[in-house]
């Protein structure tokens, strides 16, 4: 198989796997018979047994290039632990249809300790938009493939996202091709070609922002909503599925607003839903208009927020952004 190809099949085989775990923990949360559960432990669940599947698999088909994932097995491995640690095998193990060691899974977690100066990485989120998962909402199993600082590849799996009537929708992109969304559940699903809205004016925009507050400033987008003369109220949904709205036009405004002066975007919550936006037509930068540096590490260390639109309003939109924050509003 050529490397684009085994890149792309590896990749999908791998969030849709994970997704899989992903869903059948979370409809394990929302079960009224284990609501008393209703604590952190779920969610770590998922989060662990995500990446391990996820690594696991990329391992078998790309051994050579590493993987910057959010999390790693250190807690995971105290004794107190124990129960969520059994908890975490015996789903990556029913993920992977095969019986492992908790060594092997603990193993599987930490290949996503991998170098993000490396030339060629993987970057992965198990569960972006942790808090929609808790609310059994929306979330999303994000994997990036970059390149000499280039993201050349993204998959975007969306487990409740709708998708033609049904849902589980996964969103593809490669650098220079164009960005599809197929269902998530299925190996052969038929691939559809999504595309940015056609706007020319800002005011005709919905937008899009965080359900979560303390990570977008919402009284901050809604000033810029108001000056940009959008009356549509904003769409609110958690994780990268915001990015997967803007290329297939639910939205045609993405807007994450900085909340504190020293938060740094990690780069996991970024690149795949980057070039999918991109591939479907539209633009992404940061607040200043700024490319987003994937080169500076496990941060987007020189970016601040993230501005992404359909492309045709992106400097009308950065204008504005730039005129609420500066005060001339
Ligand atoms: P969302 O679902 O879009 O609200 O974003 C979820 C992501 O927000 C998580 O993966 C976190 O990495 C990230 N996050 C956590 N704290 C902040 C913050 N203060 N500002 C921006 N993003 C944050
Ligand atoms: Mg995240």
């Amino acid at each position: 198989m050529q490397d684009q190809e085994l890149v792309r099949h590896a990749a999908l085989e791998a969030v849709r796997k994970a997704a899989e775990v992903c869903r059948a923990v979370q409809s394990n949360l929302l079960d009224s018979s284990s609501m008393e559960k209703k604590d952190k432990s779920p969610v770590t669940v998922a989060d662990f047994a995500s990446q391990a599947v996820v690594c696991a698999i990329l391992a078998k088909h790309l051994p050579e290039i590493g993987v910057v994932g959010e999390e790693d097995s250190e807690e995971l491995r105290s004794e107190e632990n124990a129960e969520l640690r059994a908890e975490v095998v015996s789903r990556a193990s029913k993920g992977l249809n095969q019986t492992l060691s908790e060594g092997a899974v603990l193993d599987y977690i930490d290949r996503g300790n991998g170098d993000p100066a490396a030339e060629r990485y993987w970057t992965l989120d198990p569960i972006d938009g942790t808090k929609g998962f808790l609310r059994g909402e929306q979330y999303a199993v994000a994997l990036a493939l970059i390149e000499n600082g280039e993201v050349v590849f993204g998959a975007l799996g969306c487990p409740n996202l709708d998708n033609q009537g049904k849902r589980g929708a996964l969103f593809v992109a490669s650098r220079g091709g164009e960005a599809s969304v197929r269902d998530l559940w299925h190996a052969n699903a038929v691939e559809d070609r999504v595309r940015v809205a056609s706007i020319s004016a800002a005011s005709e925009a919905r937008f899009c922002e965080s359900v979560e507050s303390g990570h977008s400033d919402q009284s901050e987008s809604a000033e810029i909503a108001e000056r940009l003369g959008i009356t549509l109220e904003p769409y609110r949904i958690d994780s990268q599925c915001k990015y997967a709205c803007v290329a297939r036009d639910d939205a045609s405004i993405y807007l994450r607003l900085p909340t504190r002066k020293d938060y740094r975007e990690k780069i996991w919550d970024h690149a795949a839903g980057k070039l999918v936006v991109e591939s479907a037509g539209g633009r992404v930068t940061d607040i200043n208009g700024a490319t987003l540096d994937f080169t500076r590490g496990r941060t987007l260390e020189e970016n601040r927020g993230i501005i992404a639109t359909c492309g045709s309003i992106h400097d009308e939109v950065l204008a504005a952004v730039d005129a609420v924050r500066s005060g001339s509003a």
